[in-house]
């Protein structure tokens, strides 16, 4: 753990994904067996984490990246495009696997269909992990999601809770996850739907009263898990902290209005904005109204990591 404290940037480590998202816009998305016509067609840099260390490089964190790219030209894109935004890119490796795709379809009315195929991700393991032990003994938080393999997942885990790290588990795209990783994670982020996936039933819909939370975040300590922050896209976020007294387990944290135009990669921006406050020393909830702003401004415009803010931005807003 490094001497971060209030105010001051501490040190982030990513380990997982990177894709470029090829994205077709059209009309209407295909039938199964169905050829339509697309109307535009763009390449941009994605994968969550890629997309988290960019948003928390962006808001003024020391950001590493642990990943993989192939030796094509999509990989070099990523690169440049993180490296691009400052985070330290020493540990994103090559491999003759090439570089993860996410296939996107978009319609006129947001609506899109997604297929991720790894590629380099897929070879992320935990060797890489071991490897990049320089900058998880320094790390204040490890974020973490599932795009990468669940073993490469609890290496980092095991290595981030090590260094006395808080560890940081997106729990997205959605998997069952091992009791020991659910033991390591810290904090657990969620959407809504994913919460109810992990939980087994459904979590209370917007605007539900904080007693309804509370209920909530006792299933997740039940389930090891004792800090959560649910996601609730424009209807804000709520932080559940089984560890508050009671009658402060839950806040229930406003949306930021704002007019969105692209909400592609606002959880990556909520969470990369999470994790660069919680390393700099706030409180959960307090990470989480940061959150809300920097995500939120992420929306309003085109694109994941080019619409990402820079923590001057969202001060603004805030004051
Ligand atoms: P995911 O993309 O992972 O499903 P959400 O859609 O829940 O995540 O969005 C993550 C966060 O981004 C929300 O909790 C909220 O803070 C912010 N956000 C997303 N969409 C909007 C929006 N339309 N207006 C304001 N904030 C938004």
């Amino acid at each position: 753990m490094s001497s971060a404290g209030v105010g001051h940037p501490g040190r982030i480590v990513v380990v997982g994904s990177l894709n470029a998202d090829l994205t077709i816009y059209c009309d209407r998305l295909p039938k199964p067996g169905e050829t339509v016509h697309g109307n535009g067609f763009a390449v941009n840099p994605g994968g969550k984490s890629a997309n988290q260390a960019v948003a928390a490089a962006r808001l003024g964190g020391h950001v590493s990246l642990v990943g993989a790219v192939g030796e094509d030209a999509n990989g070099n894109m990523l690169e440049a495009s993180v490296a691009g935004a400052g985070v330290d890119v020493s540990h994103v490796r090559t491999s003759r696997e090439p570089t993860g795709v996410a296939v996107i379809a978009v319609d006129a009315r947001g609506e899109n269909n997604i297929i991720i195929s790894a590629g380099a991700n897929g070879t992320l393991s935990p060797a890489d992990v071991t490897r990049a032990a320089d900058v998880l003994e320094g790390a204040d938080v490890v974020s973490l999601c599932l795009e990468v393999s669940m073993e490469t997942v609890l290496a980092a885990a095991q290595a981030g809770h090590d260094a006395g790290a808080q560890v940081l588990l997106n729990l997205s795209p959605y998997a069952e996850i091992p009791p020991a990783l659910a033991e390591l994670a810290d904090v657990l982020l969620v959407n809504a739907h994913e919460a109810a996936l992990f939980l087994g039933s459904d979590v209370p819909g917007a605007g539900a009263p904080a007693a309804e939370w509370d209920a909530v975040c006792s299933r997740f300590a039940g389930r090891g898990i004792r800090q959560v922050l649910v996601t609730l896209g424009s209807k804000g976020s709520v932080v559940l902290d089984a560890g508050a007294p009671a009658g402060a387990r839950v806040t229930l944290v406003q949306p930021t209005e704002v007019r969105a135009v692209d909400t592609t990669g606002a959880g990556d921006a909520f969470t990369g904005a999470v994790a660069v406050r919680l390393a700099a020393g706030d409180a959960l909830a307090d990470a989480a109204a940061f959150a809300s702003v920097a995500a939120a401004m992420a929306t309003t415009r085109k694109g994941t990591q080019a619409a990402y803010p820079e923590a001057a931005d969202v001060e603004r807003r805030l004051s």
